[in-house]
């Protein structure tokens, strides 16, 4: 499968997620119009190199038939009618709790629910916390490793904040996703891991695999591309949000040995909203 980030506004991703066999595609989140219908009048190619890892891209016509959007939030679904009308899209997916707050909303998923696009088979996890609605779209297709829009949830090396949920809401979250198949390629919603790996390395910085992941994000930034994807198990390696058992990150933030992880998410949570 191919995926290509599109940025929008100021740090936003949107992507083109594309069945190979098929060249039906969706666009997940998309925050504007404009750089998302340039992308897909480029075709899977778009996105700068970003699909670096993935199958050779080539600039093709792709079919877009449908819209994945993982929260209500308006930098995520800001394009969603606009796009909808330009391409023809009828299939708006969301959480069913999130009726009414996405624009154009057609197909109301429940946690576990799946359908497919192309060749693709989707899987929606609701993953409440940043919001009530929030989704992730996990996606595979054999033989390639699978991937994951985690919106604003997971974040690489962070996670969204409790707008709407509460760390053991979070924390579950944060769980569903980490159990994922460790090659599992994750695509979030914005392009915040430079400043996530900082305080990741504030409150662990014996961690040797932040320091390595700083220094792959500030290479790819200095040159103008996007850090996603990472895979789970490196997130499961630097991310702080899914190291709550961290006897360093403990004792740096003064989170008692034993309190239970949930609690120890919302300190660190805490923490991560007034780290400058
Ligand atoms: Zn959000």
């Amino acid at each position: 499968m191919r995926v290509a980030p599109i940025a929008c506004l100021s740090d936003n991703y949107a992507y083109l997620l594309v069945c190979p066999e098929t060249k039906e595609a969706a666009i997940v989140d998309p925050s504007e119009p404009d750089p998302v219908l340039r992308a897909v009048e480029q075709g899977a190619g778009a996105g700068d190199g970003s699909a670096r890892d993935l199958e050779a891209t080539s600039r093709e016509r792709v079919n877009v038939v449908a819209i994945f959007a993982t929260h209500h939030h308006f930098d995520h679904i800001g394009g969603n009618e606009a796009v909808a009308a330009k391409l023809g899209i009828t299939r708006i997916y969301g959480h069913a709790s999130d009726k009414g707050r996405i624009p154009g909303q057609s197909h109301f998923l429940e946690d576990g629910e799946t359908f497919t696009l192309g060749s693709l088979l989707v899987r929606a996890l609701h993953i409440p916390g940043h919001t009530t609605g929030a989704l992730a779209y996990h996606v595979t297709r054999e033989p390639n490793a699978p991937v994951v829009f985690t919106g604003d949830t997971l974040f690489l090396a962070g996670c969204g904040r409790l707008f709407e949920g509460d760390p053991p809401m979070m924390h579950a979250s944060l769980g569903k996703l980490a159990a994922l198949d460790e090659r599992t390629r994750v695509y979030c919603g914005h392009e915040y891991t430079e400043s996530n790996l900082r305080f990741a390395a504030h409150v662990e910085p014996s961690n040797q695999a932040v320091e390595r992941a700083r220094a792959r994000a500030q290479a790819l930034r200095k040159e103008g591309k996007p850090t996603v994807p990472a895979t789970i198990a490196d997130e499961l390696a630097y991310n702080p949000f899914l190291r709550t058992s961290s006897p360093e990150i403990r004792e740096r933030l003064g989170i008692a040995p034993d309190a239970p992880p949930a609690e120890a998410l919302g300190v660190i949570r805490r923490a991560k909203d007034t780290f400058r």
